[in-house]
């Protein structure tokens, strides 16, 4: 039975093939990249120039929010 065998041999190439091909590709490309969430967190705006500054990261100055240093001593004096 010729055809059989080479029937056969048919299928162990595709497969080998399918196997290099899951091999070969990247497998990071596959995975959702994990991003921070930034848009869950609070946005406060400076007060002097107007910016919005997440929370985490503002500047508070007698209950006032300033992106910086500069703009809270700009906006006191
Ligand atoms: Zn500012």
């Amino acid at each position: 039975m010729i055809l059989l065998r080479l029937i056969i041999l048919l299928a162990i190439v595709a497969l080998l093939m399918w196997l290099l091909k899951r091999l070969f590709s990247d497998p990071e490309q596959a995975q959702e990249p994990q991003r921070p969430q930034v848009t869950s967190e609070n946005m406060r705006q400076c007060k002097y120039c107007g910016v919005h500054v997440p929370e985490s990261s503002i500047l508070r100055i007698d209950d006032q929010y300033y992106c910086c240093q500069e703009h809270a001593d700009l906006d006191q004096t």
